[in-house]
């Protein structure tokens, strides 16, 4: 009997190799663990939304999309060139090329990237998927085969890896609108998709305007109540907010007093039409009194409603954002939101794993019973190390506040990839625990129902 369980056993483990055949020899704990995991749903708790500007693509252009180091490339330009040489014709190409050396700096790029375990892991990852050749070519000319029916390729990554609802973020949508978000959210389906919207995005639509610090406020108000009990983020209502506030001025401490909000609007008047060649510093001291007063303002209308706040937190984005402001003990005085000598505890969710500050992240939700968990970038940007990485969160972390998610943006591999690893190396992780005897095997499968969609439901009331 012992020798037929055993067999039965390896047939199974022989199974998941042919699926995946990029899993480690793992302790039979594993096998058992990530065989129940893998099938399980998933939820992503923050992430953008795809066009299909990528369905079609070239390695290069691949590698700039997908990577945090290569798509701001057009910031490493003056405005607006980069996207001149990128749709110009050969003459206008080979002129910026002889101005600002433009193919030569994406070359550079490009390479490096190229170079990353992260991409070569995935092109692994993708030419399995495909069925094609493991070189990054290979895998680009299948995924052009499969971009003739982009939203169905689209649609076979999110039932390779399960995903049943979505949450993304409207305030990044490189010059689309409510069409292609609806586009989006059909092609994914049956996933279901819910929006949070971004408290930057409704100040950009009055920045600019030449009106009174209390008509801002009065409009401000307006739009973020119809975003929050109306149809208001794209025709929909938002789920939650998010703000970009910290990579701007670090430390973000509430804002209460309207006197002080409104010298920085009115010094932002004077300024105005300098923003756009403005030191990145300078300009964001001069808003920073205003958006702390309208982070405090939108938190409190979160609070009213118990809505979640998602804060930008580690990460990226060189090389416009400031990098040694993003540091996720700056949302200490956020996650408090004390008034009247009372914590008020509103639900903060520091995104991005705090990462490269992972353990600071970890630690803040650890002490803070309203502060969670949310695992994108580190996941999958760290690849296989993500068995360490998510380690260090449940040292610290309490299983009911680790929230999955990918922050997708670009391209759906993302998405996929996240899931992929996501289940994987969560896996292992957990199997540490049940062979340490920290958690039962029970315990083991509950942990991951949490973290892959449970506590993305109960905290966003989704039914
Ligand atoms: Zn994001």
């Amino acid at each position: 009997m012992e020798i037929s369980g055993a067999s039965a056993f390896s047939y199974s483990a022989r199974k998941l190799q042919h699926v995946h055949p990029f899993l480690q020899r793992q302790q039979p704990e594993f096998e058992k663990i990530f065989e129940v995991v893998d099938a399980m749903p998933l939820d992503d708790t923050h992430c953008h939304l795809v066009t299909d500007r990528d369905a079609i693509t070239t390695p290069k252009r691949f590698l700039e999309r997908i990577s945090l180091a290569g798509y701001p490339v057009p910031f490493y330009f003056p405005s607006g060139v980069y996207e001149q040489w990128l749709n110009g014709d050969e003459a206008t190409r080979h002129l910026l090329n002889k101005q600002y050396e433009i193919q030569l700096k994406v070359d550079q790029m490009t390479y490096h990237l190229s170079q990353s375990v992260f991409i070569k892991f995935l092109t692994k990852e993708m030419s399995q998927f495909f069925g094609c050749e493991p070189t990054l070519e290979g895998v680009i000319e299948a995924r052009n085969d499969r971009g003739r029916d982009y939203w169905g390729y689209v649609n076979s990554l999110f039932r390779d890896v399960n995903y049943e609802n979505i949450i993304h973020d409207t305030g990044y949508m490189e010059g689309v609108g409510r069409a292609e978000i609806e586009t989006f959210e059909q092609a994914i389906e049956p996933c279901r998709s819910h929006r949070i919207a971004r408290i930057e995005a409704i100040q950009e639509e009055f920045f600019g305007l030449e009106i009174s610090f209390e008509e801002f406020e009065a409009r401000y108000t307006e739009r973020l109540l119809d975003i929050m009990d109306g149809n208001g983020n794209f025709g929909k209502k938002s789920v939650g907010m998010k703000s970009y506030l910290l990579p701007d001025i670090g430390l973000i401490r509430p804002l209460y007093d309207r006197k002080v909000a409104s010298n920085s609007w009115n010094q932002l008047r004077k300024t105005y039409s300098d923003r756009p060649t403005m030191d990145r510093e300078d300009s964001a001291n001069v808003t920073k009194d205003l958006c702390r007063y309208t982070f405090t303002l939108t938190l409190e209308e979160c609070l009213k409603r118990d809505l979640p706040m998602q804060i930008h937190t580690g990460d990226g984005e060189a090389p416009y954002v400031i990098l040694r402001n993003q540091d996720p003990f700056y949302l200490e005085e956020v996650v408090r939101f004390d008034k009247h000598n009372m914590l008020r505890m509103p639900k903060i969710i520091p995104l991005h794993s705090g990462y490269p500050s992972v353990g600071k992240a970890s630690w803040l939700s650890h002490l803070y019973p309203n502060c969670y968990f949310e695992l994108s970038i580190m996941t999958p940007f760290v690849h296989q190390s993500l068995y360490e990485r998510y380690k260090q969160v449940l040292e610290a972390v309490p299983i009911s506040k680790v929230l999955f998610a990918s922050d997708n943006y670009h391209v759906p591999e993302l998405f996929w990839i996240s899931g992929r690893w996501g289940k994987r190396y969560l896996s292992q992780t957990l199997t540490d625990f049940l062979v340490g005897g920290s958690l039962t095997f029970g315990e083991v499968i509950e942990a991951a129902r949490m973290i892959l969609y449970k506590n993305n439901r109960a905290l966003y009331k989704l039914d």
